[in-house]
C-alpha cells in the first residue's frame, strides 16, 4: 500500500464517519422532536376556567367546579 492509497483511506474514512454521525443525529433529533397535540380546548361556563382534554371529547368536565362544557372555538 503506497501514499496515495493511504490518504484515500483516510479521506473515505473520515467521510465514512461524518455521514454515520449525520444519520445517528438526525435520528436522534426525530426520536426527541414533540409530536403535535390532539387535545382541545374547554372554558367552563360557570367558573370560566380554561383547561384541556382528550381530541375525542365532546362534553368535558371542569376539573375546578365539575360543569360540563362543550369544546371552546376560537
Ligand atoms: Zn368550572
Amino acid at each position: 500500500m503506497d501514499f496515495h492509497q493511504l490518504i484515500f483511506m483516510a479521506i473515505v474514512l473520515s467521510l465514512g464517519a461524518l455521514v454515520f454521525l449525520w444519520a445517528y443525529y438526525s435520528i436522534r433529533l426525530k426520536r426527541f422532536e414533540p409530536t403535535s397535540s390532539q387535545d382541545r380546548v374547554f372554558r367552563c361556563k360557570k367558573c370560566a376556567n380554561l383547561y384541556t382534554d382528550d381530541g375525542d371529547v365532546d362534553l368535558s368536565r371542569c376539573p375546578a367546579c365539575g360543569d360540563y362544557n362543550a369544546p371552546f372555538h376560537f
